[in-house]
């Protein structure tokens, strides 16, 4: 039940601790109140949500699974098998690491549950 609160109608939510304790830190780390960072947090996120919907409506993921993310392409009407392969996103589709495909990856949330087997990305 939303309530106004300096000038804003607020909710109130309730956060798992783990993520609370890491949002407290970062809050800290940026000297912000925790309901400020929180805000800017989510703001940021939604609106990368949007901007990717944007510039690329025709892929989102269909699997994960180990070092593999797979991706639909409505556009081309395909699976894509995108592998993370010593520290870069190898297209198995385009056979590069510089398409759409992996540009998408790099990009979304989901590369979170990429196993990554110590590999780092190289400089
Ligand atoms: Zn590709």
């Amino acid at each position: 039940m939303p309530v106004k609160r300096g000038g804003r109608s607020v909710v109130t939510v309730e956060i798992f601790l783990e993520n609370y304790e890491k949002i407290k830190q970062r809050a800290s780390q940026k000297r912000l109140n925790i309901k400020e960072y929180v805000n800017d947090f989510l703001q940021v996120y939604l609106e990368k949500e949007e901007f990717l919907s944007r510039v690329a409506p025709f892929l989102s993921v269909d699997s994960y699974e180990g070092n593999r993310i797979t991706l639909k392409d409505i556009k081309k009407k395909i699976l894509v098998d995108v592998f993370y392969v010593n520290g870069e996103l190898q297209c198995d589709i385009d056979q590069t690491n510089n398409c759409i495909h992996t540009k998408f990856i790099w990009m979304i949330p989901e590369i979170s549950k990429i196993k990554t087997n110590g590999n780092r990305i190289k400089e």
